[in-house]
């Protein structure tokens, strides 16, 4: 058994009892998705037989069918594409913006610029990889206003008759801002609807699945994808993504992501159906659990002297918790901590390392059943001022509360608390 340190007991014990009532408030949330998902899983009378794999072409294959008809409904959209063929999120994203986006078109994202790898599918023009720009696709970004909210103004004069997609990304990502909520997201609809009704309006969702009672796909956002080694996999679904949304657009992205004639109707699920429906089935729960262990961390962290955004007490629309830190050497303790508390490759010592693409060296732990899958407790951090951490997920609100005081106990052994 660790032996954690009286001091650092103390300050979970404090940090439970400060946390309790937003905990609760996080049950609440949990309790709501998780009926909404059974009640759609009871309404497409989800069944044995849907969870058998597929060969071929896989034509009528009514598993697959099914689980995009479940997806529709729980995330409210007419329509859903859910496979096991999207490589990660930025592929599902990808395919998404290809679906509805043509030579000449301007995807115009107003939350400033979007997550690390969405980088190279925007690419440049003549870059020669078929980015968006190397098809003669134009792109555009607005910074957020110096209080990290949409600066509507120079929205407003960037929006050019060419443009046709507006990008929104829900999560933080790895940024020192805040998250923007659906209530946030409905908002920015409105606005988007009255200047120009006819802008297709895209959701990044990645990270933000089930935090909340709606989706963005129910408060009038046009289409939206996600990674399924995140939230809504559960942290059973092995690989894949999902879209949703309009079907016209859903339908365009299925063309983009098969073939043109061919769309959805074809694509075999090689044994992956039922691991996809278990883990929708799990996921609000899990993500419940992964959001009660950020809250933790952020109460614990605050009360060890670190700065944290989201703070313990602030809305969440996100998995991700960020904590600053101030000097490399807590950074450095708080990664291999985070590790050390893993069930899979707790031996490894992550090292910060220059990652390809990266300007700073970067430290990751990442111990967890599905390479990458980060609705499993995982920090990664850039090795620069202010020393900023990341930590996402936990299968259980357990795991995430050893990981925390495995961090601060790493610390305290190093003689930096
Ligand atoms: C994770 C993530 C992506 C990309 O997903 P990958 O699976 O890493 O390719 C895109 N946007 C946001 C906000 C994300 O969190």
């Amino acid at each position: 058994m660790v032996q954690f340190s009286e001091k650092i007991l103390n300050i979970a014990s404090t940090a439970e009892d400060q946390i309790a009532a937003r905990l609760r408030e996080i049950d609440r949330i949990a309790d709501h998705n998780q009926w909404k998902v059974i009640e759609s899983f009871q309404h497409h009378k989800v069944s044995d037989y849907h969870f058998a794999g597929s060969t071929g072409y896989a034509y009528n294959d009514r598993g697959r069918e099914v689980l995009d008809d479940v997806y529709a409904d729980v995330f409210g959209a007419e329509s859903a594409l859910v496979r096991p063929h999207f490589a990660s999120g930025t592929h599902t994203i990808s395919t998404a913006l290809f679906g509805v986006l043509r030579p000449g078109d301007e995807l115009l994202y107003i939350t400033g610029r979007p997550y690390d790898t969405l980088h190279k599918v925007i690419g440049e023009y003549g870059d020669g990889t078929g980015s968006l720009r190397d098809f003669g696709i134009h792109y555009s970004e607005v910074d957020l206003n110096a209080e990290g909210d949409i600066d509507w103004e120079r929205v407003e004069a960037a929006i050019q008759p060419s443009t046709k997609v507006i990008g929104i990304q829900r999560s933080r990502g790895y940024d020192w801002r805040s998250s923007f909520s659906v209530a946030d997201i409905e908002k920015m609809v409105k606005r988007i609807r009255e200047l120009r009704p006819d802008l297709i309006i895209f959701v990044d969702n990645c990270y933000g699945e089930f935090t909340e009672q709606l989706e963005p796909t129910q408060v009038g956002v046009d289409l939206i994808a996600g990674s399924l080694i995140k939230n809504p996999g559960g942290g059973l679904a092995e690989t894949g993504g999902y879209i949703c949304g309009k079907e016209r657009f859903v339908n365009q992205a299925a063309y983009r992501l098969t073939a043109p004639g061919i769309g959805r109707e074809v694509g075999a699920m090689m044994g992956t159906t039922r691991a996809i429906y278990q883990g929708l089935f799990l996921a609000p729960s899990t993500v419940g659990q992964a959001l009660k262990g950020s809250v933790f961390a952020a109460s614990v962290f605050e009360s060890a002297g670190f700065v944290t955004r989201p703070g313990w007490n602030e809305i969440r629309s996100d998995l991700i918790q960020a904590v600053s830190f101030s000097s490399a050497e807590h950074l450095v303790a708080f990664v291999q901590g985070i590790q050390k508390a893993a069930a899979v490759d707790s031996h490894v010592v992550p090292e910060p390392w220059d990652m390809p693409g990266y300007k700073h060296p970067v430290i990751m732990a990442a111990g967890t059943f599905i390479q990458g899958g980060s609705l499993e407790l995982s920090a990664d951090a850039p090795l620069r001022e202010p020393y900023i951490g990341y930590m996402q997920g936990g299968l259980t609100y357990s795991h995430v509360k050893y990981g925390v005081l495995m961090a601060l106990q790493t610390m305290s052994d190093r003689n930096l608390l």
